[in-house]
């Protein structure tokens, strides 16, 4: 057993959640938590809303609130959208929490004890117009790297390589179009090259992780530059040193704050858990850590930061790159086991946009559909490895042919011919090879599907449970209880349907890390009591250190079920059950359509 961190990229707090946002990592996050521990692993999943930045600031301007207050609004939107979806975050936080701000102070501070972070003066992009700062995300130009005509001032989404401002080939302002002016500025840079050797010998150590990933990270080795952590923005984290400190123009960069969010949300955790010093044990690479273990969850456009930057920050802070150095106080810290990352859902073909109303959001879907259906599409038609579309169709086909007619229908029938026949679970009296061969076959699914979650293949282990499923409605047509109504016949309508209902319940907990909502449900029609899959809440907390109060996602995950099959007792009262599962009628495909065409 060991100490499983899932470190979850941290959603930008400038709107709610689409589906393309969730699909990709924020559910198969959570399925792979929720496995884990009901595998026995002690699991700490964090995450939270990322704040800062120049988009979330330039948004508040044109909306004439402050940026904290915008960020206010999307923090709790998020939250919303997260818990409706039933996200087991240990805790979802924020990076306006002072602890956030101390934590990414504390290894902006030991870095540049450590001789990672320089000064340099560079050119700071400055509207022509107006006179002030343009943000680096409204300069727009081709990139110099892989010609890409649309690349950020600070990354192009093409190939993925960090850029600045200034490289941009014909930049221009996209908010007016002019083409703005560069003037010099300072700014502290992270020595990134200092960090090559340790990071490759790290890559060359990797085992298991997807190859795409693998190969993309090496690559990133070749060509690293020092790479600005400092900006010129008002909002953000203050730079800890001194004459920098009560700067109200100079920054941390958004991208340096956030991704620290991993360990300051940890952090938190602990604090807020009664022992603050629990984070070591998911964190430290010394004795405290020595089973831990780190995967972290994200789309393909955010691999850079998680094998290549935030290594590099944790080997600084560790005194680990090729300058040497002292760890920090919070000692040395580990480099992820596995980076995670998917690839990109598109709508009815299209990119998700909400300028051009190509999506739907998470909270609309949950006001007409169910969140596992979601759930249930995700996993078996998500982006897991290849980029894939989500189409109306292809919903309400998945749904009502495999998750209502499947095992919704599994469980209906099951459930109640044994209400209506027996009142209670029957008991076996004698078992043939049928039915030693199907309680065999779903036994097995705990490791086959287990493993694969491990591994993160998660649309071949659903795939695998939902074989379960076929296999024991192919069972119930073969054995045809129904037909088994004579004194004689009873004993083995009975054993028939105690079997049918063991491999209910196994492949209930097969399916729990996928579907957990209707989990519980089906756990319950079993006659089950209690919390078979623990569901996350929304709770208003007090910052830690005098900061406002926010809400925060937590629970308590330590009850449920396990990761293994649970003898029936025979006996159990059954009721006859309300279906677990809605069917769509065919015309919400026409009316999602029309509602996305406006
Ligand atoms: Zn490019």
């Amino acid at each position: 057993m060991s100490h499983v961190l899932a470190a979850v990229a941290w959603p930008y707090a400038n709107g709610p959640r689409h589906i393309g946002h969730v699909s990709g990592f924020g559910v198969p996050s959570d399925v792979f938590s929720r496995y884990m521990r009901m595998a026995g692993h002690d699991v700490l999943m964090v995450s939270g809303t990322d704040e800062h930045g120049t988009p979330i600031q330039v948004q508040a301007d044109a909306e004439g609130v402050t940026a904290r207050e915008l960020a206010d609004r999307y923090n709790r939107v998020i939250v919303e959208d997260l818990h409706g979806l039933g996200l087991s975050y240990d805790l979802f936080t924020r990076t306006t929490t002072r602890n956030h701000y101390a934590v990414v102070q504390e290894l902006f501070t030991a870095l540049e004890r450590n001789g990672y972070i320089v000064a340099r003066t560079t050119l700071g992009a400055r509207s022509p117009s107006t006179g002030r700062t343009l943000p680096d995300r409204y300069i727009e130009g081709t990139c110099p790297i892989c010609g890409y005509d649309s690349a950020r001032g600070d990354q192009c989404d093409n190939c993925g390589n960090q850029l600045d401002p200034e490289q941009l080939i014909n930049p221009r302002s996209k908010i007016n179009g002019e083409t703005p002016e560069f003037v010099e500025t300072e700014h502290f840079f992270l020595d990134l090259p200092a960090f090559a050797e340790a990071i490759g010998n790290w890559l060359d150590q990797r085992e298991n992780w997807r190859p795409n990933v693998l190969k993309f990270s090496r690559n990133l080795l070749d060509d690293l530059q020092p790479r600005a952590i400092t900006r010129d923005l008002e909002w953000g984290v203050p730079i800890p040193l001194d004459g920098w400190r009560d700067r109200t123009d100079k920054r941390i960069y958004v991208w340096f704050d956030a991704v620290i969010g991993y360990l300051s949300a940890s952090i938190e955790w602990a604090r807020r858990s009664g022992d603050p010093e629990a984070w070591r044990k998911w964190w430290s690479a010394d004795a405290e850590g020595k089973d831990a273990l780190g995967y972290y969850f994200m789309g393909k456009d955010n691999i850079v930061f998680h094998s290549v930057i935030w290594p590099a920050l944790l080997l600084g802070y560790s005194g680990e790159g090729d300058k040497g150095g002292e760890p920090g106080e919070l000692g040395r810290l580990n480099l992820p086991t596995e980076v995670v990352s998917s690839e990109f859902l598109t709508m009815e073909g299209k990119k998700f946009s909400s300028s051009r109303r190509v999506v739907i959001y998470v909270r609309d879907f949950l006001e007409r559909y169910d969140a596992d259906a979601l759930r249930y599409f995700i996993a078996v038609a998500g982006p897991e490895s290849t980029d894939t579309d989500f189409t109306w169709a292809e919903f309400v086909r998945r749904n009502n042919d495999e998750l209502v007619a499947g095992w919704g229908n599994l469980v209906n029938r099951s459930i109640s011919m044994a209400a209506k026949n027996f009142g209670a679970i029957p008991a076996v009296t004698e078992l043939t090879a049928d039915d030693e061969a199907l309680l065999a076959y779903a036994k097995s699914g705990f490791a086959t599907v287990g493993e694969l979650i491990a591994k993160h293949r998660q649309k071949a282990a659903i795939g695998e449970a939902m074989k379960v499923v076929a296999e024991a409605n192919k069972y119930l047509s073969d054995q045809a209880p129904w037909k088994l109504k004579s004194e004689d016949e009873k004993p083995r309508q009975a054993t028939v349907l105690a079997v049918a209902l063991q491999v209910v319940s196994d492949a209930n907990t097969l399916l729990t890390p996928f579907l957990p909502h209707s989990a519980q449900k089906v756990f319950e029609l079993l006659g089950g009591e209690g919390v078979h899959a623990p569901m996350p809440s929304i709770e208003q907390v007090d910052d830690l250190d005098g900061g406002p109060s926010y809400p925060v996602l937590t629970g308590d995950y330590t009850v449920g079920a396990r990761w293994e099959s649970v003898p029936l007792v025979a006996g159990t009262p059954l009721a006859t059950p309300k279906p677990v599962f809605r069917k769509l009628e065919p015309s919400v495909i026409e009316e999602e359509l029309a509602r996305l065409a406006g």
